[in-house]
């Protein structure tokens, strides 16, 4: 992988450049209030590479909150349209870990019957990447994420150096072409100098037992009291799963507008830790209990998803616990409380 240099303001610059040909959106990390949020730039001064944690994670660009698939006349079979609408955007400043979760959402999309809803999307998407720089109190990616998870979807990886430079890893052709004319130099940095200013911010928090070990963990404690304790001070209000980034689940509405003339089917961001999630035909319901729901989420992260896709259901972001009005939802405090109360 070739590495090149540019000085943070000529990047800055660059990225100017680039939204004033207007061949993407550009698209980064802007602050709001005290937060900050993935937005669409107008101007590259709005552009802050220098933060902890987004609200949300960068996949409401693959999988709106909200999203057409089919419109149609009512009553007339042959009406049904379907709609993928898309356009081509550039993600810039996505933190490593939120990549490690675009491949995991890329397998879940692309498996079995391809969703071209999703794939579209992803596929007009260039992703340069990012390592933080700022300490994330719920943060734990380093114990759960392998370290070629992110550049399996990364074109570029950006690396704060402490002369006011960014190194920036090239990872695809697709990359290499986007970068072309910034002014990027050689680096002249050696591995080690990389190596340490990728690894700058150390998280605070560990999964309490090796990432591998979790499948058959979790199966020996299917029923340990940590669900019904944890169920128990649950208000299944969804945020946890609202702002993961590898929660993908959905589900689909038809809505007819007021004359009666046109409808669309969308599908909407749904989650397995609302009350009604798992109500099916004939009003009953397979996680009815809140314990149950806390159990299932958990199970999914550290059973499901790594033995499907050999890689670990969550990526450690610790949006979850930070949104978590009950403070219970962060996956370290549920392994924590399992290996203080064995
Ligand atoms: S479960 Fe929590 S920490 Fe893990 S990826 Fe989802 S939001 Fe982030
Ligand atoms: S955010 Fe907390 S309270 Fe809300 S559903 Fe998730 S675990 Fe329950």
């Amino acid at each position: 992988m070739d590495i090149v240099k540019i000085p943070e303001n000529d990047f800055y610059k660059f990225v100017d450049k680039k939204i004033a040909e207007k061949s993407s959106r550009i698209i980064s990390v802007v602050r709001k209030g005290t937060k900050f949020v993935f937005d669409e730039l107008d101007s590259a001064s709005r552009m802050c590479l220098d933060y902890d944690v987004t609200i949300l994670p960068p996949k409401k660009y693959f999988q709106p909150q909200k999203e057409t698939l089919l419109r149609f006349v009512p009553k007339q079979a042959d009406s049904y349209e379907a709609v993928n609408e898309f356009e081509p955007i550039t993600l810039i400043g996505v933190h490593y870990y939120d990549l490690a979760a675009i491949y995991l959402m890329d397998r879940a999309f692309s498996e079995g019957k391809k969703d071209e809803n999703y794939l579209k999307k992803r596929n007009n998407a260039l992703l340069i990447g990012l390592y933080p720089t700022h300490f994330f109190k719920y943060r734990f990616s380093s114990s759960v994420i392998k370290g070629e998870q992110p550049y399996k979807v990364a074109d570029l990886m950006l690396i704060h150096m402490d002369d006011g430079h960014f190194a920036l890893e090239i990872v695809t052709e697709k990359g290499r072409a986007y970068i072309e004319g910034a002014g990027c130099k050689k680096s002249d940095y050696t591995l080690k100098e990389i190596e340490d200013a990728k690894n700058r911010i150390k998280d605070d928090q560990r999964l309490p037992i090796p990432v591998e070990l979790t499948p058959d963990y979790l199966m020996k404690n299917h029923d340990h009291p940590v669900w019904e304790v944890f169920g128990e001070k649950c208000y299944s209000c969804g945020s946890c799963v609202f702002v993961c980034p590898t929660c993908y689940c959905f589900d689909m509405k038809d809505e007819i507008d007021l004359t009666l003339k046109s409808g669309e089917r969308t599908r909407n961001w749904d989650g397995c830790m609302l009350e009604n999630f798992a109500v099916c035909a004939g009003g009953h319901n397979f996680r009815g209990k809140r314990a149950a729901r806390f159990r299932h989420r958990i199970f999914r992260k550290g059973v499901n998803l790594p033995l499907k896709y050999h890689y670990w259901g969550c990526v450690g972001c610790g949006r979850c616990a930070d949104a978590c009005t009950s403070s219970i939802a962060g996956p370290v405090k549920v392994f924590k409380y399992i290996e203080e109360n064995k």
